[in-house]
């Protein structure tokens, strides 16, 4: 299939999954949120789930977690346009709670159909969740991160890159700094000529545009979510 092909079957997917009612999280979602990006991304990034600005506006990364991920791809002169972003699951878990096993296993179609349509050279996966799916290994990330791994998915042969995931990294410097440095080595990885990273503002002097924003959601942000599921789980 060429890439118009692929991107109209991608398109078409998406379409389908705007009504599904596999699992009981279509019964609380506003919308699912299915995927964004070029359908003909060399890179895709796979995050967790929905939150609220994204559950709100129907396209992932919309909060503080994708402000900084926008802000690490310029650093390593990568447009947001040219990446796919998609998440374990398409539809938001009630008050951001972690994904559940049942979720993730009806989910897990529409992210390898994403796959097996973008057709990536390299996915990296932030977090547990999108990592223990994608590598079908339990280490966690704090074990695996930075350490790319090819992997057959969907038919389709692509280099697996776990990385911290940004929600948790905003809030902890030490993991904000192996975040840096893992994703200084993408460009390698997607066998571009050297790239010299350019060094990200620290957020409180970053412009105002791409500064994270006041938590607007009462019931709190996906990213926190990211973080107390991470830490309760003791894997950060
Ligand atoms: N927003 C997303 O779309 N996914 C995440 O994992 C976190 C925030």
């Amino acid at each position: 299939m060429d890439a118009l092909a692929r991107s109209d079957a991608l398109a078409g997917h998406a379409a389908e999954t705007a009504g599904c009612l596999t699992c009981r999280l279509s019964e609380t979602r506003t919308q699912v949120v299915f995927g964004s990006g070029d359908p003909d991304a060399e890179l895709m990034i796979v995050g967790e789930a929905p939150g609220y600005h994204e559950d709100q506006g129907g396209l992932p990364f919309a909060g503080q977690a994708g402000e900084l991920l926008v802000q690490l791809l310029a650093g390593i002169g990568l447009a947001p346009e040219s990446v796919y972003f998609a998440n374990v699951l398409k539809c938001r878990p009630p008050q951001n709670r972690d994904p559940l096993e049942a979720e993730i296993a009806a989910c897990e179609p529409h992210l390898f159909r994403q796959i097996e349509l973008v057709r990536p050279r390299v996915v990296a996966t932030l977090g547990n969740f999108a990592t223990k799916l994608l590598s079908g290994r339990s280490f966690g990330i704090t074990r695996v991160h930075g350490q790319e791994q090819e992997v057959t998915l969907a038919s389709t042969t692509v280099l697996l890159y776990p990385l911290y995931h940004p929600a948790a990294a905003l809030y902890t410097p030490s993991m904000l700094k192996a975040l840096e440095d893992d994703f200084a080595r993408v460009p390698a990885l997607l066998g571009h000529a050297d790239v010299t990273p350019v060094p990200r503002a620290p957020l409180d002097q970053a412009p105002e545009a791409t500064r994270p924003a006041a938590v607007e959601d009462p019931d709190r942000a996906e990213d926190e979510r990211t973080l107390v599921g991470a830490v309760q789980l003791g894997l950060f």
